[in-house]
């Protein structure tokens, strides 16, 4: 792969920042050495990749200071651009390596400075003592429905300590991370407004893994249900301190409007992020069925040749570069603190995450009988793809908050 492949014309469309230019390239040059050579071993074993989790904290891409600077980055590209490279790689690698982005995405959007340096060292551990962490916000009845949680958090006066319980699900790195955030209920009578984002320890007694799922794609990664039964904490692990919280429940009791909960509004922002990894995928199925068009000869003569197949690659680069400029359209608004009037973010989602499922189902097919086998990248991919038009809101759910948004309606 040269320079001007991995390019694609973008950086100097929008004369990207040399630094995001580093760190594209260096990503991409992990993600080639590391990530592609042993991805559909780990497919098939369904086994997280610790050795390369580890290469990854050697090489400084999964650390605690990574992180600090992928959330201080004024043009909020650098983690786009990183991400797309790393699921270029492979999708289920990509979500064993980047899944701790999650829950501190969480952590960077309600946690105060204080609880951010205490504790983002603990989600990602070091070299030789590594760690993973998980958001558990889904539960059995409240997967789309987000506001529908059941798992509660009583504050215990007498101990000053948190009681927590309830059953999550599908939790990204569930009973095997260090951290793990919960997403509860504070108070039954306001329902969501009294979310509220608790941080549970290393060690702490009664949470424990449920069922671990067996899936379609991202098999390389760890999706399990987390239990929590009497887990108690002490007062201070509500993300963004007591005191806060308070207010806000106090807002809410008298009938003020209060910001989005907290699980809600890490979706939101991460949204561009899932948008990037999507078109990682898709970009890695692209390439491969683009070289392989133009090698595979039937009829004489490389089957590229056929405009059926030049035409489908063709929309499919025009559908990655496009779903592209979407996701670092609303990346950028992020740091600039530009809200996503249209839903931005969603667009972004929606729209990569149905390229990526396209691409790759079109990579099959150029494949043809190939394509279909496990012999050869893209039907691994194409089972990765599916992923991004269900997690972090499916794209119905992101065609609500679009619909929503751009209307000013209720819209069920
Ligand atoms: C591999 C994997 C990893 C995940 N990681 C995490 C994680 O780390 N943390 C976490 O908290 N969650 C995680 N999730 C959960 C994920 O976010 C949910 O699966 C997702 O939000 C959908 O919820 P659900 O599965 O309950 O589907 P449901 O909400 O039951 O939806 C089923 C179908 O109904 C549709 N639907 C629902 N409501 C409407 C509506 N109003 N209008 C139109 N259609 C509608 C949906 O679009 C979908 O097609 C993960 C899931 C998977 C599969």
């Amino acid at each position: 792969m040269t320079d001007t492949d991995t390019d694609q014309g973008y950086t100097s469309l929008f004369d990207l920042p040399p630094d995001i230019v580093e760190a594209r390239d260096w990503a991409h040059g992990f993600a080639e050495k590391y990530v592609r050579p042993v991805a559909a071993e780990y497919d098939e074993r369904e086994e997280m990749p610790w050795t390369v989790i580890e290469e990854a904290a050697k090489a400084g891409l999964y650390t605690p200071d990574f992180a600090l600077q992928i959330f201080a980055d004024p043009t909020g590209l650098l983690q786009p651009v990183v991400a797309e490279e790393i699921f270029w790689g492979d999708g289920g690698m990509g979500q064993a390596l980047l899944g701790t982005f999650l829950p501190v995405a969480a952590l960077f959007g309600a946690a105060s400075q204080d609880q951010i340096s205490t504790w983002l060292p603990e989600f990602f551990g070091t070299p030789g003592d590594l760690a993973v962490a998980a958001l558990c916000a889904s539960e059995p009845n409240a997967g789309s429905d987000a506001a529908a949680i059941r798992t509660r958090a009583r504050f215990d006066e007498a101990r000053n300590e948190w009681v927590i319980n309830g059953t999550k699900t599908w939790a990204t790195n569930g009973g095997i991370a260090r951290i793990h955030v919960v997403n509860a209920v504070t108070d039954p009578a306001l329902g969501a407004r009294s979310h509220a984002l608790f941080l549970i320890p290393p060690g702490t007694t009664g949470l424990s893994q449920g069922q671990k799922f067996h899936k379609h794609g991202l098999r390389a990664s760890h999706t399990a249900e987390v239990v929590l039964e009497d887990v108690r904490i002490p007062a201070d692990l509500v993300l963004g301190g007591k005191q806060a919280l308070d207010h806000r429940l106090a807002w809410a009791r008298e009938g003020s409007r209060v910001r989005v909960p907290a699980a809600m509004a890490t979706f939101e922002m991460t949204r561009p992020a899932i948008g990037a990894m999507a078109i990682g995928v898709a970009r890695a199925a692209y390439e491969y069925a683009l070289e392989y068009a133009g090698v595979r000869e039937q009829f004489g003569r490389p089957i590229i040749d056929n405009q059926a197949i030049a035409f489908t690659l063709a929309d499919t680069a025009v559908e990655i570069d496009a779903a592209r400029l979407l996701v670092w359209r609303a990346a950028h608004m992020i740091p600039r603190g530009i809200p996503f009037a249209r839903a931005e973010g969603s667009m972004a989602k929606l729209k990569a995450s149905e390229v990526a499922v396209r691409a790759t189902e079109r990579a099959i097919q150029i494949l043809g009988g190939n394509g279909y086998t496990r012999d050869y990248p893209v039907e691994r991919w194409a089972r990765d793809a599916k992923i991004f038009t269900i997690y972090e809101g499916t794209s119905e759910i992101q065609r609500l908050a679009i619909g929503r948004a751009i209307s000013g309606r209720r819209i069920q």
